[in-house]
């Protein structure tokens, strides 16, 4: 086998280029490109399996085996060590095939003689459609080189049969077809709301009819002008200030921007041009490798970069094929987006122009789904199989509450949702009416009704929800969907920019929350066997004072003598919040001393996050300007259930009477010390589980903004004195959880729970 460097996989593209633009038939050409790979890699044996479904590969071509075993051979995905390939998409190369495990004799072809074993899958945009196989009688070392030409070449087979060169008079088909009938995906919740329309694929299968280049100078040209324009536009929208209502997302932008600037990601696609692949092929090559490291990823940071680079990647092929032209163009009113994965950047490039997203990929906390959460778009993540089973333009039913998708729904699907989806539209018309109105109870009790925001996205959402302030105000987000450590400078800019939105009302910001489930892009991220129970959080500041300062100091800074809440996450003994609020205050004189006004009030806080801070002693309370409990993360380590972890998030009950007595003996700590007190995981945005934190004491909830709404009728129709009652009623009667007992008087009297 010669070497195959570029020069030799270029040669190898251009006799395959001239044979298959001969005339023939599909199993015509197959045959030609099996022999051509064959004889050009000296080899006795060249075959192609192609997927003739999901589970089944079929040999379709042969050159050195049994030609009578061509389309009688099969194989299940994961069987033998095609199957293996196919499974893991990966090549796997041997100079002993019968003793590699999962090796499998298929007596039909005569394989038995060859002793080496190559082979590659044949791939298109991470799907896998089948494998190229070369063997060799003898014991071979088959080199990196050898193996990367032989997936140049698997590449243009997946070309050739996406564009249908392999079509034949037997009907031979390469793809999974169009699929019909209705189809339910569950996923993942990660933007609540519901929404119906038809399916808008966010990659149009692309198809290449001349994937291998004519003039390598030519591709290198365009490859170079495409990834120009898609710069420079970038660069426009920034400079420009064309992002227009999108501009708190700039910082989106910019990290975009510098993975457009990616050195190592250039170069692969010009050594895959160099190869001999027209520019969109490369593009394609390279986006294939990206998902392949994408589906074996499991480090979040890993994830979120590559899928960046997938993102920008479908930018490019954009530019190729239509010189850049609008991705949201033409967009049918009610589209809903269906794609693997998006970019924040691209997900904004439809907002507006679209209903819903479905995506197969992604995660609660990655940037899209912040951004979808802050634009209220409904979004389904982990949507199994979602691009495979749409067809574009398919009806759907995002029901972004339950994470589930209804693909092509019966008709009688289809009327529940929209009956839901008019109940909503009218509940919403009456909760904005009622955005004015305190949240007072029957009794007279007064809760007052904040919000919960990350990006400055969310802050319109302050004045429509009628939000008395900001409850919690995440800081982390804001780091983490930018590529970069934001300056001193861009935080006090950013903070300043909240509290101007927020108009005088209080905006508590939490400082840094990272580690566990909220990755930085730009920190390098510890292994840790539990990061829930690792080094997050307060840990990470008081170990890293200097990040910490500095996010200290934007603060003051952009405060500027305005009043400033601050308070400081997963406080799991009192000394961590001492350590916490000296170096605050240390840094507000250090500031005055440079000149800097000293906020005009001041208040410092900690979040109760750990069943530990029930207990600390009397001074933390006291010390504290005020408590918050994160109950979120307080329900994950009280029942020692992971909060991430799908199987047991919902096992356990905010409202069991166990949960609910040690919330109680909070609000009794607090009580005593004379502290505020305030709840601000997603519980206190349910309206039975609000009503029930009422009902034992709480006076002050954070929460989403949709939710403000529907907690605040539910309060307004009760009376807390009689709610306590039911309560104790049914702990009297045996039971563990107050939500039976709340559940059935709201029902009782009409309300939304
Ligand atoms: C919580 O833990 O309840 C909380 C509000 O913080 P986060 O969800 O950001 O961890
Ligand atoms: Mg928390």
């Amino acid at each position: 086998m010669p070497t195959a460097d570029k020069g030799g996989s270029r040669v190898l593209l251009r006799t395959l280029r001239a044979a298959m633009a001969s005339p023939g038939e599909g199993q015509q050409r197959l045959d030609k490109v099996v022999y051509l790979v064959a004889s050009n890699m000296v080899a006795e044996v060249c075959s192609i399996y192609l997927k003739r479904d999901e589970r089944t590969l079929e040999l379709c071509a042969t050159e050195g085996l049994r030609k009578d075993a061509v389309h009688r051979v099969r194989l299940r995905v994961g069987q033998g060590l095609v199957g293996r390939i196919a499974e893991s998409a990966q090549p796997l190369a041997t100079a002993d095939a019968q003793n590699t495990p999962g090796f499998r004799y298929l007596p039909e072809t005569g394989e038995e003689i060859y002793q080496s074993f190559v082979g590659v899958p044949i791939q298109r945009l991470g799907e896998v459609m089948g494998v190229l196989v070369v063997q060799n009688r003898t014991a071979r070392h088959y080199t990196d080189d050898e193996i990367e030409a032989l997936e140049v070449v698997a590449m243009v087979i997946a070309e050739m049969a996406e564009a249908g060169a392999f079509l034949g008079s037997d009907g031979m088909v390469t793809g999974p077809g169009r699929r019909i009938g209705p189809v339910l995906v569950i996923g993942t919740s990660a933007s609540e709301g519901i929404a119906e329309g038809v399916v808008h694929l966010h990659e149009p299968r692309l198809v290449v009819f001349d994937p291998i280049a004519e003039n390598t100078e030519t591709e290198r040209r365009r490859l170079g002008e495409a990834v120009a324009a898609m710069r420079g536009d970038i660069d426009r929208l920034i400079e420009g200030g064309g992002l227009g209502a999108a501009a708190p997302h700039r910082d989106i932008f910019e990290a975009y921007r510098m993975f457009a600037h990616d050195k190592g990601w250039m170069k692969r696609l010009e050594e895959a041009v160099e190869s001999g692949l027209s520019a969109e092929v490369a593009v394609e090559k390279v986006q294939s490798a990206v998902r392949a490291r994408m589906e074996r990823a499991t480090d979040p940071y890993l994830r979120e970069r590559l899928h960046d680079l997938d993102d920008l990647a479908n930018r490019l092929l954009r530019y190729l094929v239509t010189d850049g032209a609008d991705a949201a163009e033409g967009l049918p009113e009610n589209a809903i987006l269906v794609a693997r994965s998006i970019g924040p950047a691209e997900l904004m490039d439809h907002a507006g122009r679209i209903r819903a997203v479905v995506l197969e990929e992604g995660s609660l906390s990655s940037h899209a789904a912040i951004v979808a959460r802050a634009l209220n778009i409904p979004m389904v993540v982990q949507a199994e199989r979602v691009t495979r089973d749409a067809n574009a333009g398919d009806p759907i039913v995002v029901d972004g509450d339950g994470g589930r998708v209804h693909l092509r729904p019966e008709p009688t699907v289809i009327a529940a949702f929209r009956e839901k989806i008019d109940l909503e539209r009218e509940a919403r018309a009456h909760y904005r009416a009622e955005a004015g109105q305190p949240a007072t109870t029957r009794d007279g009790m007064n809760v007052r009704l904040r919000m919960n925001a990350g990006i400055l996205a969310d802050l319109p959402s302050l004045r429509q929800s009628g939000a008395d302030g900001v409850g919690l105000f995440r800081t982390e987000l804001q780091f983490m969907i930018r590529g970069r450590m934001p300056g001193r400078e861009v935080q006090a800019g950013l903070y300043s920019r909240v509290l101007d939105a927020a108009g005088g009302r209080e905006v508590v910001f939490r400082t840094l929350d990272i580690g566990s489930d909220k990755v930085l892009p730009f920190m390098r991220r510890e292994e840790e066997p539990n990061p829930a129970l690792g080094w997050r959080a307060i840990r990470v500041a008081l170990d890293r004072p200097r990040l910490f300062r500095m996010q200290i100091q934007s603060l003051i800074r952009g405060a500027a003598g305005r009043s400033l809440t601050v308070m400081f996450p997963m406080i799991a003994e009192a000394d961590e919040f001492y350590a916490a609020r000296d170096l605050f205050l240390a840094e507000v004189e250090r500031l005055a001393d440079l000149g800097h006004p000293r906020p005009g009030t001041l208040r410092l806080g900690l979040m109760l996050e750990t069943p530990s801070l029930v207990f600390a002693p009397d001074r933390l309370f006291e010390t504290a300007d005020f408590v918050s409990v994160g109950g979120n993360d307080l329900m994950q380590f009280f029942y020692a259930a992971d909060r991430e972890n799908e199987r047991v998030r919902g096992r356990y009950d905010v409202l069991n009477f166990s949960f609910l007595d040690l919330l109680a003996r909070v609000v009794a700590r607090c009580e005593a010390a004379g502290t505020p007190l305030s709840f601000c995981g997603e519980a206190a945005g349910r309206p039975i589980e609000a009503l029930a934190l009422a009902a034992i004491g709480f006076r002050e909830l954070s929460m989403r903004p949709a939710s403000i709404g529907p907690v605040r009728r539910v309060l307004r129709a009760a009376a807390l004195g009689e709610t306590v009652e039911r309560m104790e009623a049914a702990r009297r009667a045996g039971a563990v959880s107050a939500r039976g007992a709340l559940t059935g008087w709201a029902r009782g009297i009409d309300l939304p729970v």
